[in-house]
């Protein structure tokens, strides 16, 4: 059975299970503009009879009186029992306080593919009139993993963490759309040339998933060279597929392609889940005011009827949204004078009698091969060196040998100063000591370096330094 023929049976059961063939989805306001743009995306469902029962559940700003991070457990609780949810934006505080609410569903609930189709749009005034690309973006890893330190008063850092079966994922869900939506071509987008080992190991479980899928034509392109040809020739463009940091930035730069953020719409994709939102925020400084755009949340429901198998809906949907755009009912960031009720209003009265039997474009079967633990392919690693950071003013005096592991270099913000010379750059007071052994390390070899480490000299954190066979699995410094 193929991944789209368990797909529709899925949807055929679901449809099933109730006796009115009901389905019932979680709604999330959120912040801002959100309950306005929810309120009107509802309001139009509703009148096309789409055969959905709404559960209302809170989260963002909102909702920090009920959990801290913005998101109660109850909500969550409701998006699994529902399996789809629909959410408008919520708002992160900048710099403090609690994490991203997206991100933590995103995470907690392994939604790792988010599907942004860009169009260009009839009766939307935009530069080009014939985009028509969609992003798959990576949803759970990268920078997003969220793993950021202090290491001293002046050096922060943050993890980018790429995995293969996190990678392997993203591009299965690409392939997979490519062939269901009758795409012709995924490009992977990246910056190998510069992380080699995370953009790199992204790179190849493209090539080792594009294999898999002759019928499709892949190929890949450096990220700051696809901002500059999606600005150029974004007719060029099929199917994307791209690292969390990089989808996320791509899709606004898309948004503007076709309109700005008030059209942009997405889905976050996990197995046997689905979490369709708005790419833009809560624009806080429009809320309440009725000159939201709800159209990039509307759109995200009707990808989401699609995946849901209501594809009829979605068509009449589209179409009245459509005709009356067409018509100049527009909101204010479209150049229009509609509230976001009125716009809502002249969709509802553009919606025909339902139909049955209209084709549609088909939502992609989570395509998520489970490989937890070591995933097939993955090469074990040997422990051959050590960096350890240490916090000092000046470059340190560090012990040259220390068991079997010798002093091999000193960075400062990854480029080496020591060995001499040092570069004439600006140095912060937290360095990169690496120490490389001939052959395996010991863990007792790294304590007894650490142990031997005293003030002014303070460690701040230890990263083991692996090898495939003669193959370093770390990266040099610049400068090496
Ligand atoms: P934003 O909320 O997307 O808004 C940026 C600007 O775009 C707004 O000021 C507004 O411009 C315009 N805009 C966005 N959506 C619109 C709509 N539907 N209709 C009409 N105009 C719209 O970006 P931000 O100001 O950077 O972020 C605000 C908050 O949203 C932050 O807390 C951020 O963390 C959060 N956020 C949430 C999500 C999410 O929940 N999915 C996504 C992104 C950001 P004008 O001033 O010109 O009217």
């Amino acid at each position: 059975m193929t991944q789209l023929e368990d797909r529709t049976q899925t949807t055929d059961r679901h449809a099933a299970d109730g006796s009115t063939g009901r389905q019932t989805v979680t709604i999330i306001p959120g912040d801002g503009i959100g309950p306005e743009i929810t309120r009107a995306v509802r309001r139009i469902l509703d009148a096309s009879q789409a055969p959905i029962d709404w559960e209302e559940v809170p989260a963002g700003l909102g909702a920090t009186d009920i959990a801290p991070n913005g998101l109660p457990q109850s909500t969550l609780d409701a998006i699994v029992r529902n399996r789809v949810a629909i959410k408008g934006p919520t708002e992160t505080p900048i710099g403090k306080g609690h994490k991203s609410v997206n991100v933590t569903i995103r995470k907690t609930l392994d939604l790792f593919a988010n599907v942004r189709p860009v169009r260009s749009l009839p009766g939307v005034a935009s530069r080009y009139g014939n985009v028509d690309l969609v992003i798959v973006r990576e949803n759970v890893e990268d920078t997003y993993s969220g793993i950021e330190h202090f290491q001293s008063a002046d050096v922060a850092q943050c993890l980018k963490v790429i995995t293969r079966p996190g990678s392997l994922a993203a591009a299965r869900h690409a392939f997979e759309l490519a062939r269901t939506w009758g795409r012709k071509r995924v490009t992977c987008v990246h910056k190998a040339n510069i992380h080699k080992l995370t953009d790199g190991l992204f790179l190849d479980c493209f090539r080792e998933v594009a294999a898999e899928y002759p019928d499709i034509q892949a190929d890949d392109i450096l990220v700051d060279n696809a901002c500059m040809q999606l600005v150029m020739r974004p007719e060029q463009f099929d199917v994307l597929v791209t690292l969390n940091l990089y989808g996320d930035i791509l899709s606004d730069l898309c948004a503007g392609l076709v309109g700005g953020l008030g059209v942009a719409p997405g889905g976050n994709i996990g197995d046997g889940l689905a979490v369709f939102e708005a790419v833009h925020g809560s624009a806080p400084d429009i809320a309440g005011k009725g000159l939201a755009n709800p159209t990039a949340l509307l759109q995200s429901a009707i990808q989401m009827l699609r995946h849901m198998g209501l594809t009829g809906h979605a068509g009449r949907i589209e179409r009245a949204m459509i005709a009356t755009l067409e018509a100049g009912t527009k909101t204010r960031d479209l150049g229009g004078q509609a509230s976001t009720d009125e716009y809502a209003d002249a969709i509802i009265a553009a919606l025909e009698a339902p139909a049955t039997g209209e084709p549609g474009l088909k939502q992609v079967a989570a395509a998520r091969q489970r490989e937890d633990g070591v995933a097939e392919g993955s090469v074990p690693l040997d422990t051959v060196g050590v960096d350890v950071f240490v916090q000092h003013d000046g470059v340190p005096a560090m012990p040259q040998q220390v068991g079997s592991l010798r002093l091999h270099l000193i960075s400062n913000r990854g480029t080496k100063v020591f060995p001499g010379p040092t570069p004439d750059i600006l140095l912060v007071d937290v360095y990169r000591c690496r120490y490389l052994a001939g052959g395996p390390v010991q863990d007792a070899d790294i304590l007894a370096l650490l142990a031997q480490l005293e003030a002014p000299i303070r460690w701040v954190h230890v990263e083991k330094l692996q090898a495939s066979g003669s193959e370093a699995r770390y990266s040099k410094a610049q400068g090496e």
